[in-house]
């Protein structure tokens, strides 16, 4: 990398086409170095490094770092992770046993987050007592005032920062339920097909 670096990137009056090759070899050249990093089992141990910490003699990382880390190709699909489900029909004795996936990711300005725990007790709000709470998969995705979560049962979408006058809670009805006149306030689609099937729904903004 360093070679590439100073014989190459460094040199003046590079055309930018050959910047760009060479510039795609120190990026290959980056990701082979993480991969092999991941292969390190630090044989040879650990050196002192600033502020107390130890580091690997041949591949620098930091003796009390998690080793989890990804690779991530450039201009690729990126893949972190797997589908993590529910794994257990049991109900256990808090949430933070039951948990097995709370991660999130900012991802090109579009915020994602992935929920995912057996079945546990907890206490809501003012009950006097524990209830259980189901296993669930949860994920969130935030875009632009946008929250749209999905779970096994629901497909919930919610403006985040909707402008209301009145402090009473939010109502909520089928559109069956809401006179027609008053329907026309939500700009919404649905899909269907000729026997009515539901298909999906477009909402306008
Ligand atoms: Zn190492």
């Amino acid at each position: 990398m360093d070679f590439v670096s100073s014989n190459f990137l460094c040199e003046e009056g590079l055309e930018e086409k050959q910047i760009q090759i060479y510039y795609d070899i120190y990026q290959g050249l980056g990701i082979a170095w993480e991969f092999l990093g991941l292969q390190c089992k630090h044989w040879d141990g650990f050196k002192k490094v600033r502020r107390g910490k130890k580091a690997c003699k041949i591949c620098g990382k930091l003796e009390d770092m998690e080793e989890d880390y990804y690779l991530l190709g450039k201009g690729q699909k990126k893949r972190i992770g797997r589908k993590v489900v529910p794994d257990s029909k049991k109900t256990f004795k808090n949430r933070k046993i039951a948990e097995l996936l709370k991660d999130s990711i900012d991802f090109h300005g579009a915020s994602i987050a992935v929920d995912v725990h057996n079945s546990y007790r907890a206490r809501l709000g003012k009950m006097d007592r524990d209830i259980n709470i189901a296993a669930e998969r949860t994920a969130t995705l935030k875009e632009s005032g946008i929250r749209c979560s999905i779970d096994q049962h629901l497909i919930v979408i919610g403006l985040e920062k909707t402008k209301r006058k009145t402090k009473k809670p939010p109502y909520g009805g089928f559109p069956w339920e809401i006179r027609k006149n008053d329907l026309k306030h939500f700009p919404v689609i649905f899909q269907y097909d000729d026997e009515y099937n539901f298909l999906g729904l477009t909402i306008l903004r």
